[in-house]
Protein backbone atom coordinates (compact mmCIF):
# COMPACT_ATOMS: atom_id res chain seq x y z
CA UNK A 1 0.00 0.00 0.00
CA UNK A 2 1.16 3.71 -0.98
CA UNK A 3 0.11 6.61 0.89
CA UNK A 4 0.69 10.32 0.49
CA UNK A 5 0.27 12.85 2.69
CA UNK A 6 0.21 16.43 2.06
CA UNK A 7 2.10 18.30 4.70
CA UNK A 8 2.09 21.43 2.96
CA UNK A 9 2.33 23.46 -0.38
CA UNK A 10 -1.29 23.01 -0.83
CA UNK A 11 -4.17 25.81 -0.79
CA UNK A 12 -0.83 27.89 -1.00
CA UNK A 13 2.10 28.57 -3.54
CA UNK A 14 5.26 27.68 -0.61
CA UNK A 15 6.25 25.08 1.89
CA UNK A 16 5.71 22.08 -0.88
CA UNK A 17 6.04 18.99 1.54
CA UNK A 18 4.37 15.56 0.34
CA UNK A 19 5.37 12.59 2.75
CA UNK A 20 5.33 9.30 0.42
CA UNK A 21 4.83 6.00 2.53
CA UNK A 22 4.91 2.32 1.26
CA UNK A 23 5.74 -1.03 3.26
CA UNK A 24 9.74 -0.53 2.53
CA UNK A 25 9.96 3.30 2.12
CA UNK A 26 9.63 7.16 3.84
CA UNK A 27 9.96 9.32 1.09
CA UNK A 28 9.90 13.20 1.66
CA UNK A 29 8.94 14.72 -2.10
CA UNK A 30 10.10 18.46 -1.36
CA UNK A 31 11.13 20.09 1.46
CA UNK A 32 9.71 23.78 0.91
CA UNK A 33 10.31 26.48 3.09
CA UNK A 34 6.82 28.86 3.95
CA UNK A 35 6.88 32.51 2.52
CA UNK A 36 4.47 35.39 2.57
CA UNK A 37 2.00 35.83 4.90
CA UNK A 38 2.23 35.28 8.73
CA UNK A 39 -0.06 32.77 9.37
CA UNK A 40 1.79 30.53 6.58
CA UNK A 41 5.10 31.68 7.62
CA UNK A 42 4.39 30.42 11.35
CA UNK A 43 4.33 27.03 10.19
CA UNK A 44 7.77 26.62 9.59
CA UNK A 45 7.91 26.62 13.49
CA UNK A 46 5.50 23.77 13.48
CA UNK A 47 7.00 19.80 13.82
CA UNK A 48 6.33 17.83 10.91
CA UNK A 49 3.94 15.18 11.73
CA UNK A 50 6.53 12.45 10.40
CA UNK A 51 9.77 11.95 12.72
CA UNK A 52 12.30 13.10 10.26
CA UNK A 53 14.74 10.91 11.91
CA UNK A 54 12.49 7.97 10.13
CA UNK A 55 12.42 9.52 6.73
CA UNK A 56 14.74 7.23 4.19
CA UNK A 57 15.43 10.30 2.22
CA UNK A 58 14.06 13.72 0.56
CA UNK A 59 13.41 14.16 -3.05
CA UNK A 60 13.81 18.30 -4.29
CA UNK A 61 12.15 18.95 -7.93
CA UNK A 62 13.79 22.57 -8.00
CA UNK A 63 16.43 25.16 -6.11
CA UNK A 64 13.55 27.66 -5.23
CA UNK A 65 13.47 28.45 -1.41
CA UNK A 66 9.88 26.49 -1.52
CA UNK A 67 10.73 23.65 -2.92
CA UNK A 68 13.67 23.37 -0.72
CA UNK A 69 14.27 26.11 2.23
CA UNK A 70 13.17 24.09 5.11
CA UNK A 71 15.68 20.99 4.81
CA UNK A 72 18.42 22.75 7.15
CA UNK A 73 15.74 22.71 9.34
CA UNK A 74 14.72 19.13 9.13
CA UNK A 75 18.97 18.37 9.28
CA UNK A 76 18.58 20.37 12.43
CA UNK A 77 15.62 17.82 13.76
CA UNK A 78 17.90 14.96 12.86
CA UNK A 79 17.37 14.10 9.25
CA UNK A 80 20.51 12.47 7.84
CA UNK A 81 19.51 10.59 5.01
CA UNK A 82 20.25 11.24 1.33
CA UNK A 83 18.65 14.40 -0.51
CA UNK A 84 18.12 13.80 -4.11
CA UNK A 85 18.45 16.61 -7.09
CA UNK A 86 19.35 16.96 -10.32
CA UNK A 87 23.10 18.36 -10.95
CA UNK A 88 22.40 22.04 -11.10
CA UNK A 89 19.68 21.93 -8.76
CA UNK A 90 22.40 21.06 -6.01
CA UNK A 91 24.83 23.56 -7.54
CA UNK A 92 21.90 26.28 -6.98
CA UNK A 93 20.14 25.05 -4.03
CA UNK A 94 23.74 25.38 -2.14
CA UNK A 95 23.41 29.12 -2.89
CA UNK A 96 19.99 29.91 -1.77
CA UNK A 97 20.41 27.73 1.11
CA UNK A 98 23.25 29.52 2.82
CA UNK A 99 21.62 32.92 1.83
CA UNK A 100 18.60 31.53 3.69
CA UNK A 101 20.80 30.59 6.62
CA UNK A 102 22.15 34.19 6.70
CA UNK A 103 19.31 35.70 6.13
CA UNK A 104 17.40 33.65 9.48
CA UNK A 105 20.04 34.63 11.11
CA UNK A 106 19.57 38.02 10.59
CA UNK A 107 16.22 38.20 11.09
CA UNK A 108 16.36 36.42 14.51
CA UNK A 109 19.49 39.41 15.61
CA UNK A 110 17.27 42.22 14.16
CA UNK A 111 14.22 40.85 16.38
CA UNK A 112 16.71 40.71 19.72
CA UNK A 113 17.90 44.01 19.02
CA UNK A 114 14.47 45.79 18.41
CA UNK A 115 13.21 43.67 21.03
CA UNK A 116 9.42 42.92 19.50
CA UNK A 117 10.48 39.13 19.79
CA UNK A 118 7.75 37.26 22.42
CA UNK A 119 11.41 35.08 23.15
CA UNK A 120 14.31 36.60 25.38
CA UNK A 121 16.63 35.11 22.80
CA UNK A 122 14.73 35.14 19.61
CA UNK A 123 16.28 31.97 17.79
CA UNK A 124 16.42 31.52 13.78
CA UNK A 125 14.79 29.08 12.30
CA UNK A 126 17.93 27.46 11.23
CA UNK A 127 21.97 28.72 11.18
CA UNK A 128 24.65 28.35 8.49
CA UNK A 129 25.80 25.14 9.81
CA UNK A 130 22.81 23.54 9.61
CA UNK A 131 22.74 24.49 5.67
CA UNK A 132 26.54 23.21 5.56
CA UNK A 133 25.23 20.05 7.02
CA UNK A 134 21.91 19.91 4.76
CA UNK A 135 24.32 20.53 1.68
CA UNK A 136 26.61 18.09 2.29
CA UNK A 137 23.96 15.20 1.90
CA UNK A 138 22.73 16.08 -1.24
CA UNK A 139 22.89 13.56 -3.98
CA UNK A 140 23.04 15.26 -7.81
CA UNK A 141 21.78 12.81 -10.50
CA UNK A 142 21.67 13.61 -14.39
CA UNK A 143 18.27 14.02 -15.77
CA UNK A 144 17.33 10.82 -17.35
CA UNK A 145 18.30 8.23 -15.71
CA UNK A 146 16.39 5.91 -13.08
CA UNK A 147 18.05 5.36 -9.80
CA UNK A 148 17.23 2.91 -6.97
CA UNK A 149 16.67 5.41 -4.08
CA UNK A 150 14.79 2.85 -1.47
CA UNK A 151 13.75 -1.21 -1.29
CA UNK A 152 11.07 -0.35 -3.48
CA UNK A 153 11.45 3.00 -4.98
CA UNK A 154 13.12 4.16 -7.92
CA UNK A 155 13.55 7.91 -9.40
CA UNK A 156 14.18 9.69 -12.34
CA UNK A 157 14.48 13.41 -13.01
CA UNK A 158 12.24 14.62 -16.47
CA UNK A 159 13.22 18.31 -17.31
CA UNK A 160 11.17 21.22 -16.26
CA UNK A 161 12.29 23.87 -17.80
CA UNK A 162 11.21 26.28 -15.05
CA UNK A 163 15.01 27.39 -13.88
CA UNK A 164 18.16 25.38 -14.75
CA UNK A 165 18.33 22.02 -13.19
CA UNK A 166 14.32 21.81 -12.14
CA UNK A 167 12.53 18.85 -12.89
CA UNK A 168 9.65 16.88 -13.37
CA UNK A 169 9.77 13.86 -10.74
CA UNK A 170 9.08 10.37 -11.76
CA UNK A 171 8.75 7.96 -9.01
CA UNK A 172 8.05 4.36 -8.74
CA UNK A 173 7.07 3.37 -5.27
CA UNK A 174 5.89 -0.52 -4.49
CA UNK A 175 5.21 -0.50 -8.88
CA UNK A 176 2.88 2.26 -8.44
CA UNK A 177 4.61 5.77 -10.57
CA UNK A 178 4.14 9.25 -9.01
CA UNK A 179 4.82 12.07 -11.27
CA UNK A 180 5.04 15.80 -9.76
CA UNK A 181 4.80 18.00 -12.40
CA UNK A 182 7.67 20.22 -9.65
CA UNK A 183 6.83 24.17 -10.94
CA UNK A 184 6.23 23.38 -14.86
CA UNK A 185 7.91 25.86 -16.80
CA UNK A 186 6.45 27.20 -20.25
CA UNK A 187 7.37 26.52 -23.64
CA UNK A 188 9.79 28.65 -25.54
CA UNK A 189 11.36 29.66 -22.37
CA UNK A 190 14.71 32.28 -23.58
CA UNK A 191 17.02 29.52 -22.73
CA UNK A 192 16.05 26.42 -21.02
CA UNK A 193 14.64 23.09 -23.34
CA UNK A 194 10.92 22.81 -22.92
CA UNK A 195 9.54 20.61 -20.33
CA UNK A 196 9.42 16.89 -20.86
CA UNK A 197 6.41 14.89 -22.21
CA UNK A 198 4.84 12.71 -19.18
CA UNK A 199 5.85 9.03 -20.95
CA UNK A 200 3.56 6.74 -21.46
CA UNK A 201 2.45 4.76 -18.70
CA UNK A 202 -0.02 3.73 -15.93
CA UNK A 203 -0.26 6.45 -13.70
CA UNK A 204 -1.04 6.25 -10.22
CA UNK A 205 -1.07 9.78 -8.79
CA UNK A 206 -0.42 12.58 -10.42
CA UNK A 207 0.48 15.97 -8.63
CA UNK A 208 0.29 18.80 -11.04
CA UNK A 209 0.84 22.62 -9.58
CA UNK A 210 -1.78 25.33 -10.05
CA UNK A 211 0.60 28.64 -9.29
CA UNK A 212 -1.24 29.94 -12.74
CA UNK A 213 -4.20 28.05 -12.66
CA UNK A 214 -6.72 30.45 -12.85
CA UNK A 215 -4.73 32.82 -15.80
CA UNK A 216 -3.38 33.40 -19.17
CA UNK A 217 0.09 34.98 -19.24
CA UNK A 218 -0.24 38.09 -21.44
CA UNK A 219 2.12 40.00 -23.02
CA UNK A 220 3.58 41.20 -26.16
CA UNK A 221 7.32 40.82 -27.21
CA UNK A 222 7.11 45.29 -27.06
CA UNK A 223 5.64 45.26 -23.94
CA UNK A 224 9.40 45.89 -22.21
CA UNK A 225 11.02 47.89 -24.46
CA UNK A 226 7.81 50.33 -24.80
CA UNK A 227 8.32 50.55 -21.04
CA UNK A 228 11.37 51.03 -21.03
CA UNK A 229 11.40 53.72 -23.46
CA UNK A 230 8.77 55.46 -22.16
CA UNK A 231 10.56 55.56 -18.52
CA UNK A 232 13.66 57.22 -19.93
CA UNK A 233 11.93 59.91 -22.20
CA UNK A 234 10.65 61.35 -18.42
CA UNK A 235 14.58 61.14 -17.32
CA UNK A 236 13.07 58.22 -14.92
CA UNK A 237 15.21 54.88 -13.94
CA UNK A 238 13.94 51.11 -14.34
CA UNK A 239 14.00 49.03 -11.15
CA UNK A 240 13.04 45.29 -12.00
CA UNK A 241 13.00 42.94 -7.93
CA UNK A 242 13.63 40.12 -9.87
CA UNK A 243 14.09 36.35 -8.37
CA UNK A 244 17.82 35.79 -7.76
CA UNK A 245 17.64 32.31 -9.76
CA UNK A 246 16.59 32.10 -13.66
CA UNK A 247 14.79 35.63 -13.66
CA UNK A 248 17.96 37.98 -13.54
CA UNK A 249 19.31 35.32 -16.22
CA UNK A 250 15.92 35.91 -18.60
CA UNK A 251 15.90 39.68 -18.15
CA UNK A 252 19.29 40.00 -18.69
CA UNK A 253 19.31 37.41 -22.07
CA UNK A 254 16.32 39.91 -22.96
CA UNK A 255 17.64 43.33 -22.29
CA UNK A 256 20.98 42.19 -24.37
CA UNK A 257 18.32 41.39 -27.29
CA UNK A 258 16.36 44.28 -27.57
CA UNK A 259 19.80 46.59 -27.33
CA UNK A 260 20.97 44.16 -30.11
CA UNK A 261 18.40 45.49 -31.82
CA UNK A 262 18.59 49.14 -30.66
CA UNK A 263 14.48 48.71 -29.34
CA UNK A 264 15.90 50.62 -26.41
CA UNK A 265 18.83 52.23 -25.47
CA UNK A 266 21.91 51.31 -24.31
CA UNK A 267 21.51 51.73 -20.65
CA UNK A 268 23.89 50.98 -17.73
CA UNK A 269 21.97 47.79 -16.33
CA UNK A 270 23.29 47.37 -12.32
CA UNK A 271 22.66 43.54 -11.18
CA UNK A 272 22.25 44.35 -7.22
CA UNK A 273 22.31 41.05 -5.92
CA UNK A 274 25.23 39.24 -4.20
CA UNK A 275 23.10 35.31 -4.63
CA UNK A 276 21.78 36.00 -8.19
CA UNK A 277 25.57 37.05 -9.62
CA UNK A 278 26.57 33.85 -7.96
CA UNK A 279 23.51 32.02 -10.25
CA UNK A 280 25.08 33.46 -12.96
CA UNK A 281 28.27 31.84 -12.84
CA UNK A 282 26.05 28.69 -12.48
CA UNK A 283 24.52 29.47 -15.94
CA UNK A 284 27.03 30.50 -17.86
CA UNK A 285 28.85 27.45 -16.39
CA UNK A 286 25.46 25.21 -17.72
CA UNK A 287 26.08 26.80 -21.04
CA UNK A 288 29.71 25.82 -21.06
CA UNK A 289 28.63 22.57 -20.10
CA UNK A 290 26.54 22.37 -22.79
CA UNK A 291 24.17 20.83 -20.11
CA UNK A 292 21.09 18.99 -20.78
CA UNK A 293 18.48 21.59 -20.10
CA UNK A 294 20.00 24.40 -22.00
CA UNK A 295 18.08 24.67 -25.59
CA UNK A 296 20.47 23.73 -27.84
CA UNK A 297 19.24 26.46 -30.17
CA UNK A 298 20.23 29.26 -28.10
CA UNK A 299 23.43 31.37 -29.05
CA UNK A 300 25.01 33.66 -26.80
CA UNK A 301 26.47 36.20 -28.98
CA UNK A 302 28.50 38.61 -26.33
CA UNK A 303 27.07 36.27 -23.58
CA UNK A 304 24.97 38.80 -21.54
CA UNK A 305 26.21 37.12 -18.33
CA UNK A 306 29.63 38.52 -19.02
CA UNK A 307 30.47 41.50 -16.35
CA UNK A 308 31.29 43.64 -19.77
CA UNK A 309 27.18 43.72 -20.60
CA UNK A 310 25.92 45.07 -16.85
CA UNK A 311 27.42 45.91 -13.54
CA UNK A 312 27.91 44.08 -10.53
CA UNK A 313 27.34 45.33 -7.54
CA UNK A 314 28.29 42.59 -5.06
CA UNK A 315 29.83 44.64 -1.73
CA UNK A 316 26.90 46.75 0.07
CA UNK A 317 29.12 50.09 -0.76
CA UNK A 318 28.89 49.08 -4.33
CA UNK A 319 24.82 48.87 -3.87
CA UNK A 320 24.84 52.23 -1.94
CA UNK A 321 26.59 53.61 -5.05
CA UNK A 322 23.78 53.16 -7.26
CA UNK A 323 21.43 55.10 -5.11
CA UNK A 324 23.82 58.27 -5.59
CA UNK A 325 23.33 57.67 -9.50
CA UNK A 326 22.04 60.51 -11.66
CA UNK A 327 20.90 59.25 -15.11
CA UNK A 328 18.51 56.57 -16.15
CA UNK A 329 19.36 53.26 -15.58
CA UNK A 330 18.19 49.57 -15.22
CA UNK A 331 18.19 47.93 -11.72
CA UNK A 332 18.11 44.10 -11.25
CA UNK A 333 17.99 43.20 -7.83
CA UNK A 334 16.63 40.72 -5.34
CA UNK A 335 14.12 39.65 -3.73
CA UNK A 336 11.51 39.27 -6.53
CA UNK A 337 8.36 39.67 -4.21
CA UNK A 338 10.40 42.88 -2.35
CA UNK A 339 9.71 40.65 0.87
CA UNK A 340 13.30 41.32 1.49
CA UNK A 341 17.58 41.69 0.17
CA UNK A 342 18.62 45.07 -1.37
CA UNK A 343 15.50 45.91 -4.01
CA UNK A 344 13.73 47.31 -0.64
CA UNK A 345 16.28 49.73 0.02
CA UNK A 346 16.01 50.96 -3.81
CA UNK A 347 12.13 50.63 -3.54
CA UNK A 348 12.26 52.85 -0.71
CA UNK A 349 14.63 55.20 -2.69
CA UNK A 350 12.29 55.08 -5.65
CA UNK A 351 8.69 54.52 -5.19
CA UNK A 352 8.08 58.34 -4.49
CA UNK A 353 9.54 59.27 -7.69
CA UNK A 354 6.71 59.72 -10.53
CA UNK A 355 9.50 59.23 -13.37
CA UNK A 356 10.58 55.95 -12.56
CA UNK A 357 8.79 52.66 -13.13
CA UNK A 358 9.12 49.31 -11.46
CA UNK A 359 8.84 46.39 -13.50
CA UNK A 360 7.40 43.39 -11.65
CA UNK A 361 8.33 40.51 -13.46
CA UNK A 362 7.21 36.80 -11.12
CA UNK A 363 4.25 35.36 -9.15
CA UNK A 364 4.16 37.82 -6.19
CA UNK A 365 2.47 35.92 -3.22
CA UNK A 366 0.03 37.17 -0.78
CA UNK A 367 1.06 39.32 2.08
CA UNK A 368 4.47 40.16 0.17
CA UNK A 369 5.39 43.92 -0.93
CA UNK A 370 5.19 42.76 -4.69
CA UNK A 371 1.61 41.56 -3.94
CA UNK A 372 0.58 44.55 -2.74
CA UNK A 373 2.12 46.92 -5.42
CA UNK A 374 0.65 44.59 -7.84
CA UNK A 375 -2.78 45.23 -6.51
CA UNK A 376 -1.90 49.21 -6.74
CA UNK A 377 -1.02 49.81 -3.41
CA UNK A 378 -0.79 53.78 -3.08
CA UNK A 379 2.14 53.34 -0.05
CA UNK A 380 3.97 50.78 1.54
CA UNK A 381 5.67 50.44 4.57
CA UNK A 382 9.35 49.89 4.52
CA UNK A 383 12.01 50.05 7.26
CA UNK A 384 9.84 51.14 9.81
CA UNK A 385 8.76 54.38 7.21
CA UNK A 386 5.74 54.87 5.46
CA UNK A 387 6.91 55.62 1.52
CA UNK A 388 4.43 56.69 -1.07
CA UNK A 389 3.88 55.03 -4.36
CA UNK A 390 4.05 57.55 -7.20
CA UNK A 391 6.20 55.76 -9.72
CA UNK A 392 4.66 53.92 -12.12
CA UNK A 393 4.49 49.86 -11.65
CA UNK A 394 3.54 47.75 -14.27
CA UNK A 395 3.29 43.86 -14.76
CA UNK A 396 5.15 41.96 -17.51
CA UNK A 397 4.26 38.35 -17.87
CA UNK A 398 6.80 37.31 -20.54
CA UNK A 399 8.98 36.69 -17.72
CA UNK A 400 6.99 34.31 -16.27
CA UNK A 401 8.37 31.28 -15.41
CA UNK A 402 5.39 28.85 -14.82
CA UNK A 403 3.29 27.59 -17.29
CA UNK A 404 -0.38 29.00 -17.27
CA UNK A 405 -3.19 27.27 -17.35
CA UNK A 406 -3.33 26.81 -21.18
CA UNK A 407 0.06 25.81 -21.19
CA UNK A 408 -0.53 23.35 -18.12
CA UNK A 409 -3.66 21.22 -19.85
CA UNK A 410 -1.56 21.47 -23.46
CA UNK A 411 1.45 19.73 -21.81
CA UNK A 412 -1.42 17.18 -20.17
CA UNK A 413 -3.15 16.05 -23.49
CA UNK A 414 0.00 14.26 -24.38
CA UNK A 415 -1.47 11.83 -21.33
CA UNK A 416 -3.15 8.87 -23.32
CA UNK A 417 -4.11 7.07 -20.36
CA UNK A 418 -5.95 8.94 -17.55
CA UNK A 419 -4.02 8.71 -14.76
CA UNK A 420 -6.00 7.51 -11.89
CA UNK A 421 -5.18 10.08 -9.19
CA UNK A 422 -4.87 13.50 -9.95
CA UNK A 423 -4.07 15.99 -7.02
CA UNK A 424 -3.66 19.67 -7.52
CA UNK A 425 -1.08 21.60 -5.42
CA UNK A 426 1.35 24.41 -5.37
CA UNK A 427 -1.36 27.08 -5.83
CA UNK A 428 -3.57 29.38 -4.23
CA UNK A 429 -7.32 28.30 -3.12
CA UNK A 430 -8.59 30.46 -6.29
CA UNK A 431 -6.11 29.02 -9.01
CA UNK A 432 -6.73 25.48 -7.43
CA UNK A 433 -10.12 24.97 -7.92
CA UNK A 434 -9.80 27.19 -11.62
CA UNK A 435 -8.02 24.41 -13.10
CA UNK A 436 -9.75 22.15 -11.46
CA UNK A 437 -12.48 23.09 -13.49
CA UNK A 438 -10.39 23.28 -16.75
CA UNK A 439 -8.82 19.57 -16.05
CA UNK A 440 -12.15 18.37 -16.12
CA UNK A 441 -13.82 20.48 -19.02
CA UNK A 442 -10.61 19.92 -21.31
CA UNK A 443 -9.77 16.80 -20.28
CA UNK A 444 -12.59 14.37 -18.37
CA UNK A 445 -10.23 14.39 -15.37
CA UNK A 446 -11.31 14.05 -11.78
CA UNK A 447 -9.32 15.85 -9.10
CA UNK A 448 -8.76 16.64 -5.46
CA UNK A 449 -7.74 19.99 -3.86
CA UNK A 450 -6.14 17.83 -0.64
CA UNK A 451 -6.86 19.05 2.73
CA UNK A 452 -3.56 20.37 4.57
CA UNK A 453 -2.05 17.47 6.45
CA UNK A 454 -4.87 14.39 4.71
CA UNK A 455 -3.56 11.63 3.33
CA UNK A 456 -4.26 9.16 0.35
CA UNK A 457 -3.81 5.94 -0.65
CA UNK A 458 -3.22 5.69 -4.51
ZN1 LIG B 1 9.94 27.42 -8.65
Amino acid sequence: MVEISFLGGVRSVTGSKFHIKSDQSRILLECGLYQGLKELRLRNWDSLPVDSRELDCIVISHAHLDHCGYLPRLVKAGFSGSIHMTEDTARLASIILLDSAKMQVEDADYASRKGYSKHAKPQPLYDYLDAERAISLFRPHPFHTPVQITGDARLTFLRAGHILGSSIVDLEVEGKRIIFSGDLGRPNHPILANPDPIPDFEIAALLLESTYGDRRHQSTSRELSTIINRTTSRGGSILIPAFAVDRTEVILHRLKELMDLNEIPRLPIYVDSPMALASLEIYRNAFERKAMDIDPKIKIDGDPFDEHFYQAARSVDESKAIAKLKNPSIIVSASGMATGGRVVHHLARMLPDSRNTVILVGYQSLGTRGRSLADGAKSLKMHGKVVKVLAEITKVGEFSVHADSREMIDWLRAVKKKPRKVFIVHGESDAGVSFQKNLNQELSWDSTIPEHGSTHEI
